[in-house]
């Protein structure tokens, strides 16, 4: 792999992500040959560390992610390091980063290229992106802009970020982070649906009945009460990991693999993304809130929720398109915390075709995303004994040894933006579709709010409000898991 000359300036180098995540990942790229000798990092935050200090964290950071390694070239990577005591609300501050970013650039090469990443509060990402244009912040050659989740909090507010935004980076340098799309069995949806022609040939609304994602959080809000119960499921897992999982599982073909193509495809289903009205919502959508036991807190109980919060901790609902191979095919989802397990599966319902064996059991096809890496086709075949059938399970699955290869997403996303391939990260058109939908569910509720009604509260640690079953269409659907 080549050496990609960069300065990086993280913006929450002291932050909890740049710890667990970015530090680790961008020594895996320095192993690799990604990033060699002509890169610098500069790690900003507003606490007093030095250069030393920040290089110490970035050891600790890939021990605790990868215990033993080669110590030489961990010291060799964390001397690329630096780190700079900056305020992203006190504009003289960027002055400073400016002259640090350019000296670093001449020591190590950099021909001027430059990666911005916002892993901090995402109210600070204007601010950040104003600075960085009217300070000048951006090198002379290429540069790039990583921006975490959650982009905006509606479409009129996520608008607002992304003119702030375009005041100096343009749509192609800028990377929205959806970590969901590093997911190794993410990735594998588009090659599972069209490489294989007997999965291509039945990915049509003849064979299939229904879809159903289902993305369940064991954990409660913990110590995050404050942030959720402004944001709720909805916001918080809907509208960004869900509705990208259901676009690549509804996307038409694109022309070719390339970012481009795999983009226009997106936006080609999403224009014909059915937005709910009041009575759609009404109909196929159940929000919840989840209760206490003897030992854990209900919802409305934890630290820094409003007791009388109508926030949802729990959404299930479906999504319909009118083009793409899935046109008409009811698209279910349904996320929450506090649910039996923490596990991210995909359930591929086909129709039922009678033949001379009567009512058979339905063949599905199941993509688990986490913890497992697996998918499953469950068919009918004869029973030994008796004319019978039976229900078997055929798996595709890793062994130990590959499971350990698969790479984590934020390793995999970064290395994207080096190499500047976008096909993993969420375009703005995509995004703006998104809030459209969920703008349109949050105002239903605000009605439903209005006129006295509440979320529904369910039983912790099951799989949420009994009532998510009336959201099928047919009501002789259910959830497979
Ligand atoms: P965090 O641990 O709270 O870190 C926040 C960082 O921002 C710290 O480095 C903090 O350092 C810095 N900061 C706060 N105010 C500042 C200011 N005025 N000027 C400069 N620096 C300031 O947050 P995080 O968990 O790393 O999350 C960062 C972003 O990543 C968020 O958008 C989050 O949604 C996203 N994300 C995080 C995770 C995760 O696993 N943590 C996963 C997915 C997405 P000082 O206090 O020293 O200034």
């Amino acid at each position: 792999m080549n050496n990609i000359p960069t300065v990086m300036i993280i913006f929450g180098g002291s932050g909890d992500l740049a710890h667990r995540k970015i530090y680790p990942a961008l020594f895996n790229l320095y192993r690799s040959g990604l990033i060699h000798d002509n890169f610098a990092v500069i790690g900003t935050a507003r606490r007093p560390w030095s250069h030393e200090y920040l290089r110490g964290q970035v050891a600790d950071a890939v021990h605790e992610t990868y215990g033993e390694v080669d110590e030489t070239d961990l010291e060799a990577f964390a001397s690329h390091f630096y780190y700079q005591s900056h305020d992203v609300t006190n504009v003289e501050h960027y002055v400073t980063l400016k002259k640090l970013a350019q000296e670093l650039d001449e020591r190590y090469s950099c021909q001027g290229n430059r990666i911005f990443y916002m892993a901090m509060a995402p109210s600070f990402f204007g601010t950040i992106a104003e600075h960085i244009a009217d300070q000048k912040l951006t090198g002379s050659g290429f540069n790039r802009l990583v921006v975490e989740k959650p982009f905006g909090t509606s479409l009129e507010t996520a608008e607002v970020l992304n003119k702030q935004i375009n005041g100096s980076f343009d749509e192609e340098q800028v990377f929205r982070i959806d970590h969901y799309l590093g997911k190794e069995m993410v990735q594998n949806i588009l090659p599972l649906r069209l490489s294989n022609p007997m999965i291509k040939s039945i990915w049509n609304k003849d064979c299939i009945k229904n879809i159903q994602v289902t993305l369940a959080e064991r954990l409660g809000v913990e110590a995050r009460g404050g942030y959720y119960d402004a944001s709720g499921a909805m916001r918080d897992m809907v509208q960004n990991h869900i509705f990208q999982i259901i676009t690549l599982l509804a996307m038409p073909e694109p022309a070719s693999l390339a970012d481009t193509d795999i983009h226009a495809a997106k936006e080609a289903l999403l224009d014909s993304l059915e937005i709910p009205d009041e009575a759609e919502v009404a109909a196929g959508f159940v929000r919840g809130q989840y209760g206490g036991t003897e030992t854990t807190f209900a919802y409305t109980s934890e630290p820094n929720v409003d007791p009388e919060s109508k926030t949802e901790t729990f959404v299930a609902g479906r999504v319909k398109f009118d083009q793409g191979p899935l046109a008409g095919v009811p698209i279910y989802f349904r996320t929450g915390k506090e649910m039996k397990e923490k596990r991210t599966r995909i359930d591929i319902v086909l129709k039922d075709m009678a033949g001379i064996y009567g009512e058979t059991g339905e063949n599905s096809i199941t993509i688990e995303v986490d913890p497992a890496s697996e998918i499953c086709l469950t068919i009918n075949g004869k029973t030994i004994q008796g004319g019978g059938l039976r229900r078997e399970r055929l798996a595709y699955k890793f062994s130990p040894e590959e499971q350990a290869q698969v790479p984590d997403g934020y390793e995999r996303l970064i290395h994207d933006v080096f190499v500047n391939d976008s096909t993993n990260f969420t375009k703005w058109k995509e995004l703006k579709r998104y809030w459209e939908f969920v703008d349109a569910v949050e105002d239903a509720w605000q009605k439903q709010n209005e006129s006295g009604q509440k979320p529904l509260t369910y039983a912790p640690y099951k799989m949420g409000p009994a009532e998510s079953k009336q959201i099928f269409a047919n009501p002789t659907d259910h959830w497979i898991y």
